[in-house]
């Protein structure tokens, strides 16, 4: 029978708005086999969510996605860990030095909305942050919840992006940092969501590159964003680089109607997965 991996998701404990206890039932109840948490530079869902998983008899990896600052452009770009571990020093430093950044950024977007007449947007956003970082999605509810814009994606497009209001550039973890911290505590690293990032073919190709040299070896080329198009032409590219092709949703809320847990296309068939390797023994 054909498993099923979902190895890119998060919880309350970064940007997500379920539990990890709550995160990991409803992934058990679409049928998920194996299970990644990758929340936004924090581990602190993983010892919850680990422990349902346990309960509920389903396979679970340690994850987590790491914000990189990424070339001359400074353009941010995901790498998610799988099979990390959080006992790793050199981890947890390098991700708390985020969570630092993550909070000067939090109260510069309020000064900066406050500039433009929205007032309390940093408190705002505290309180939906339910852990350790605050992310622009919290301060998306907010404006949201306020009434400044519909949804999600009208709110990111009118104050939180480039030449908007609310924008801060980020300040993130180099690409060999983060691949040095992931694959230094025993993980492997994957290019998250790279169809996300709208580069040119030569200039994601360049990214590759660079990420086999610091040591990355994982692709993500089914993600819940993208399309069936991008699906074919990243297993290509993982095929072509020699990159194991990982699979994730990226579920962050059930109020997504679009995008569930576990419901994703197969991987290519040229492609190799990431689950063909040792440290997944115990697991598939
Ligand atoms: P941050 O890491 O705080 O800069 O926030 C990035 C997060 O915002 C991503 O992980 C997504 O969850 C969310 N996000 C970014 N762009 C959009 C968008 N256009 N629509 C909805 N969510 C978005
Ligand atoms: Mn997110
Ligand atoms: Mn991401
Ligand atoms: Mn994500």
């Amino acid at each position: 029978m054909n498993r099923i991996y979902d190895l890119h998701c998060h919880s309350t404990a970064s940007d997500g708005s379920l539990s990890p206890t709550e995160l990991v039932s409803r992934a058990h109840e679409m049928g998920v086999n194996v299970l990644a948490l990758t929340d936004h530079d924090v581990t602190s869902g993983l010892e919850e969510a680990e422990k349902t998983a346990t309960d509920l008899g389903m396979g679970f990896v340690p994850g987590i996605e790491i914000s990189v600052t990424w070339s001359k452009s400074r353009q941010t770009v995901h790498i998610v860990g799988l099979h990390v571990d959080r006992r790793s020093e050199t981890l947890q430093q390098g991700l708390k030095k985020l969570r630092e950044f993550r909070n000067w950024r939090a109260e510069e977007i309020g000064r900066r909305l406050a500039k433009k007449g929205i007032e309390g947007a940093y408190d705002g956003a505290c309180e939906f942050a339910g852990g350790e970082i605050i992310s622009r999605t919290h301060f998306a509810r907010f404006l949201i919840e306020q009434g400044y814009a519909k949804d999600m994606r009208d709110c990111f497009k009118h104050y939180l992006v480039k030449n908007k209001p609310g924008h801060v550039p980020g300040d993130w973890a180099s690409l060999e940092a983060a691949v040095g911290w992931i694959t230094g505590s025993g993980g492997q690293a994957v290019i998250a969501h790279p169809a996300r990032y709208k580069m040119t073919a030569t200039r994601l190709r360049n990214l590759i590159g660079e990420f086999k040299e610091v040591g990355g070896t994982g692709f993500e080329v089914v993600s819940g964003t993208h399309s069936k198009e991008e699906i074919g032409y990243m297993g290509r590219l993982a095929q072509q680089f020699e990159l194991q092709a990982s699979c994730g949703s990226d579920f962050h809320s059930p109020s997504n109607v679009y995008l569930e847990l576990g419901r994703l296309p197969p991987l290519p068939e040229v492609c190799v997965p990431i689950w063909d390797d040792e440290r997944w023994s115990g697991i598939n």
